[in-house]
């Protein structure tokens, strides 16, 4: 089954799932990327300092699979902030990652202490402009950091990825990026399993009721909700299972049981302090 897409504010379209590969060691980047795109994924999300553009490169290059069929992210370091390191940047990922443009970059997070994510962004339109990105957008943009670029700078971001899952949904900030059609992926889209939310009640419920997973039912979550979603694993069991979510639906009343786990429990660091 191929994933649907989601087609970006830019015209692009993006597979709504693929696999994230933050905390996958470098050694190890290269065979599970490639049994991923061997399982079926399209989809890679990566970032400088994860440390392995390099095994993804490789992955990519040993696939053989035609590079229009693949999706590849990869994300500005903070410390590559800055109108020209930015553009020198993302020279640097393609050449760990083998390729000649990605197919979106990022800002990794806005870092307000440096006052630089305006300047950063305007070399990012250039980026894009310039082909060695296809889409470009944020990560870890709150509504005021989006405002500010909105009154600066002329391209909106095509995407926004932030943390987001269940007892993390962010409402208030989908909302923004949706009326400004910007669109959201979930990072941590199982809770970087740093509390049970594979054993909440809701969701282990829908699993049996499906035959599925309690993992693939929040991943069904996340698709069912427009969210665009990259769970980690460094299994290819787990990765087969991830990918594996296709053939069954969650019931409006499902949707709402898991709506409702929502507590604003964010798990991972605040974009206005990392
Ligand atoms: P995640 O929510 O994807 O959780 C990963 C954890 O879930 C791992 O411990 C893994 O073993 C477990 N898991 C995966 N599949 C499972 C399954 N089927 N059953 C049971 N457990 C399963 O957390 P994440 O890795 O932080 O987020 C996903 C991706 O998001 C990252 O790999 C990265 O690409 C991206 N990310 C981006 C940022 C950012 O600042 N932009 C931050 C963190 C992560």
């Amino acid at each position: 089954m191929t994933t649907p897409t989601l087609t970006l504010n830019d015209g692009n379209s993006i597979p709504q799932l693929g696999l994230g590969v933050f905390l996958v060691e470098e050694d190890q980047t290269e065979e599970i990327v490639g049994a991923a795109l061997a399982a079926g994924y399209r989809h890679i999300d990566t970032a400088k300092v994860y440390g392995n553009e390099e095994g993804v490169g490789r992955a990519i290059a040993k696939s053989g699979i035609p590079r229009e069929d693949l999706f590849i992210t990869t994300k500005l370091a903070n410390d590559d902030q800055g109108y020209d390191s930015a553009l020198k940047a993302i020279d640097g990922s393609l050449e760990r990652l083998g390729l000649d443009y990605v197919d979106l970059y990022l800002i990794h997070w806005p870092v307000p202490s440096k006052g630089k994510y305006v300047e950063t962004w305007k070399a990012m339109e250039q980026i894009k402009a310039s082909g060695k990105a296809k889409s470009v957008g944020v990560s870890n943009f709150q509504t005021h950091h989006l405002q500010d670029l909105f009154d600066n700078t002329e391209l909106v971001p095509a995407v926004n990825q932030v943390e987001l899952h269940p007892k993390f949904a962010q409402g208030e900030l989908r909302a923004f990026c949706d009326q400004h059609g910007i669109a959201i992926e979930s990072w941590g889209p199982l809770g970087q399993g740093k509390y049970p939310l594979l054993e909440e009640p809701a969701v282990v419920a829908a699993a049996e009721t499906h035959g599925k997973s309690p993992a693939q039912v929040v991943i069904r979550w996340h698709l069912q909700h427009g969210l665009i979603v990259f769970p980690k694993t460094s299994s290819p069991e787990r990765a087969q299972q991830n990918l594996d979510v296709f053939d069954f639906e969650l019931t409006e009343a499902e949707l709402a049981a898991v709506d409702a786990l929502d507590e604003g429990l964010r798990v991972g660091g605040h974009p206005d302090e990392t």
